[in-house]
């Protein structure tokens, strides 16, 4: 009996556990090491502004993992693997011996060397722990002042539920704009000024120095140049390392994380890497790189756990993106969106925080950024269209030309070229995954599609294919004149 062990318990490993039972895994033994209890951190908002309660951010339960026949060792430390004796060795010295292994142990925040960063109520909040201490801190004070150092994607994600509570906020970052990993300057600099109506104080381009303790137990943060921010709580969110350690200890090969390949296999043989621990692939290619976001780890997560039940399962790799909500303004990025070729279309607003770019490289859309209220017409609808012509690589034709003009209407170039209908006809793995097995409570998410949803997802080929035909006539059209014009 073919023997899975997998360290770690975020999606990586939920994705891998059920991929390996739907392919035919059956018959194996799967034993799963996590030091917290398998969740989702993702929902890790939700529980902090109050909408669910901690148990919700779990992805499975007891019961879940004797139905999917995982011998759990929740609260378990994995502190060795030895790739020639095949055995993972735990915090309790116990070991267990593996054929397949996967490595899923995530990263963790890397904190920030100034005096008085170890002082009580200055944290980080990357984990279960980190949510609960802070809501503790902040219980029973009203409107709870907190000063974030950092401001990137996870740090905001975390700053709108403690903007949903009202709480009074302050970012400090020591790039020259926030969100630099995800947005240019132009359009953070639209984020910035939405974010300062919303009440949030911003400074940046503004390292911190020290962290001292103020009056009744308050924190104060010194800046650079002299200016202080007092406030109840610090977060920490100056950024996440993967945690290599366990692999690079057992010589496996790691750069930023550890190198995995379309399989998800590492340097050695029988162990598999994945999520944010893992450097992996790229859609479109250009090396591997560390993502550090939910969808590669479900990528990963299902091709590392095909593999390991015994199927070839290779895959080109995943797009790199971000879409996050900053206090109601809705911000993405896909791609290459800090790629500075000219071979692009900029649209900006800043007095309607509206900003849109598209870069393109060859027939392709290469890279995309988005700035936009959600009740912008078409804005949430067009960020969808984008990743999905970048997801699919769509060869775009005339409709490059046609999105060059025409930024604001994507449906006609996503319908036009098909990626739709491309998007309905591709699964990772050549099968729809199964539903998720576990749901808090026993409550499933409502799963109705919207009628305009339907219209652009539902794999209506003849539909499809018809607009497709009317759309591509359309720009034929649009394109033999301009070029009389062009003649004339
Ligand atoms: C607050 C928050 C919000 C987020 N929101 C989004 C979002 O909206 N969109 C998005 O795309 N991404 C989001 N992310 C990022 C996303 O959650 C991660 O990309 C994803 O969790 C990575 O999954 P993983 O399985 O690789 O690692 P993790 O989910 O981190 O799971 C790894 C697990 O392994 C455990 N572990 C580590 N070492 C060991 C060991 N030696 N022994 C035993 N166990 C070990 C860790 O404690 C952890 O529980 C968010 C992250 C956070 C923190």
């Amino acid at each position: 009996m073919t023997k899975h062990v997998i360290i770690g318990g975020g999606p990586v490993a939920t994705n891998a556990i059920e991929t390996i039972r739907q392919y035919g895994g059956g018959e194996a033994s799967i034993t799963l090491i996590s030091d917290e209890p398998a969740h989702s951190r993702m929902a890790l908002p939700y529980w902090l502004a109050g909408k669910v309660p901690r148990e919700h951010t779990h992805t499975a339960d007891d019961a879940e993992f004797s139905r999917l026949g995982v011998d759990a060792k929740i609260g378990q430390r994995a502190t060795a693997v030895d790739t020639s004796a095949r055995t993972v060795t735990l915090c309790d010295e116990s070991t267990v011996a593996y054929d397949n292994l996967l490595i899923a142990t995530g990263a963790a925040p890397v904190g920030l060397s100034v005096p008085g960063s170890d002082l009580p109520g200055v944290q980080s909040l990357w984990t279960l722990e980190h949510t609960a201490s802070l809501l503790a801190a902040t219980e029973g004070v009203d409107a709870p002042r907190v000063t974030m150092i950092g401001a990137g994607f996870i740090g905001f994600i975390m700053l709108n539920a403690m903007h949903e509570r009202g709480w009074n906020l302050t970012v400090v970052e020591r790039e020259g704009h926030v969100l630099p990993r995800m947005l240019d300057a132009e359009s953070a600099g639209l984020v910035a000024s939405w974010l300062g109506k919303k009440g949030v104080t911003v400074h940046t381009g503004a390292s911190v120095e020290s962290i001292s303790e103020g009056e009744g137990g308050s924190k104060v943060v010194s800046l650079a140049g002299g200016a202080t921010v007092e406030s109840d709580v610090v977060i920490v969110a100056t950024g996440i390392r993967p945690n290599t350690d366990l692999a690079s200890e057992a010589g496996i090969e790691t750069d930023q994380g550890i190198i995995v390949n379309g399989r998800c296999q590492t340097s050695a043989e029988g162990v598999y890497a994945g999520g944010d621990v893992a450097q992996g692939p790229v859609l479109g290619g250009g090396g591997n790189q560390v993502h550090s976001i939910h969808p590669t780890a479900v990528d990963h997560g299902r091709i590392a756990g095909a593999n390991m039940a015994g199927h070839d399962a290779e895959y080109s790799g995943s797009l790199s993106l971000n879409i996050l909500d900053v206090c109601g303004l809705q911000n993405a990025s896909f791609g290459n969106w800090s790629d500075t070729s000219d071979d692009a279309v900029t649209i900006s607003n800043a007095a309607d925080h509206i900003y849109r770019k598209f870069i393109f490289s060859g027939d392709q859309m290469t890279g995309a950024v988005f700035v936009g209220e959600a009740n912008d017409l078409g804005m949430l609808t067009d960020v969808g269209m984008v990743k999905g012509i970048m997801q699919t690589q769509a060869d775009l034709g005339a409709w490059k030309g046609f999105l060059k003009e025409n930024p604001f209407d994507v449906r006609r170039a996503y319908i036009g070229t098909g990626v739709a209908a491309t998007l309905a006809r591709t699964t990772l793995l050549g099968q729809k995954a199964q539903p998720r097995g576990y749901h808090f409570g026993g409550q499933s998410a409502p799963v109705a599609v919207g009628g305009s949803h339907a219209q652009l997802v539902s794999p209506k080929a003849a539909a499809m294919e018809k607009a497709a035909a009317v759309a591509a006539a359309m720009a034929a059209e649009a394109e033999a004149a301009e070029n009389s014009e062009s003649a004339e």
